[in-house]
């Protein structure tokens, strides 16, 4: 669900060069896959459209880039229109959200994240730890040491780093990314889930075994953790803190003091 992740998001590139096997884009955007998946452009005029819409509105809550798509896959400008709408969210002090699996070619941008103090977080989907597996399901996006070199490097650039596990596909794998981030001490903020809505993939795994399993791991080293409610759903039997259900509570935010500042 969308609203799990940001109480805003921006679309930058209608499409993706990723090809994930799960993808549920061109369903949604009733597109066909090979309209999808090509090198994306930009939309048209965003970077004037997103201008315009800033000096109308002020955004206090995160901004998730992107819903749709990945702002750092192989598109059409070598992801130069992400770095100009990063620019640009980062002039008119909006609190921002990058969620990509692009790797180690979002870190060409750390200067930009950099530049956003403690209004911004990166992330990274992190699937598999296997190579093999990360390629057969997610074929064209970085590798999974690659994603786990990019969040050790904004960590210690002083970005806010999160990693979205969802979907989990095989819990034994994404357990294992979590034991290796936590090694890393690499990521601030993880969000957990499962696959949805492909060929019944959800069906062999014990989701409440996983959840358990993240929640021993994952409290010791107190963390901040969110758990989306299609894992909790089929995991009834495992209690949660108000805190682990809570969507928003680790977003980025501008507090009211601190926009004051800028008015
Ligand atoms: S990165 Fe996201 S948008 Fe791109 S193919 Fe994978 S699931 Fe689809």
């Amino acid at each position: 669900m969308a609203r799990e992740y940001s109480p805003y998001a921006l679309n930058i590139y209608i499409g993706c060069s990723h090809r994930c096997k799960y993808c549920y884009a061109p369903h949604t955007l009733q597109r066909t896959e090979d309209s999808y998946f090509g090198k994306p452009q930009p939309r048209k005029d965003i970077l004037k459209l997103l201008e315009k819409d800033l000096q109308k509105n002020t955004y206090k809550e995160q901004v998730l880039i992107s819903f749709v798509g990945d702002v750092y896959c192989d598109n059409a400008d070598n992801s130069e229109t992400t770095r100009e709408v990063l620019k640009l969210l980062n002039a008119y002090n909006v609190p921002v959200a990058v969620l990509s699996k692009g790797g180690s070619k979002m870190l060409r941008d750390l200067d930009v994240f950099k530049s956003f103090g403690n209004r911004i977080t990166v992330g990274t989907t992190l699937t598999f730890l296997d190579e093999n597996k990360s390629k057969e399901w997610e074929p064209y996006a970085s590798l999974p040491e690659d994603r786990l070199y990019t969040l050790k490097t904004l960590h210690e650039n002083g970005i806010k780093t999160f990693a979205s596990f969802e979907p989990t596909i095989e819990p034994d794998e994404s357990i294992k990314l979590i034991e290796r981030t936590l090694k890393d001490n690499s990521v601030e903020h993880y969000k957990i889930g499962k696959i949805n809505n492909y060929k019944k993939a959800d069906k062999w795994q014990n989701w409440e075994e996983y959840l358990q399993n993240c929640i021993d791991l994952l409290r010791p080293a107190n963390k901040q953790v969110y758990y989306k409610f299609c894992l909790r759903k089929l995991a009834p039997n495992v209690e949660l803190f108000a805190n682990e259900k809570n969507p928003d509570l680790y977003n980025v935010r501008i507090l009211e003091n601190e926009q004051l500042k800028f008015l």
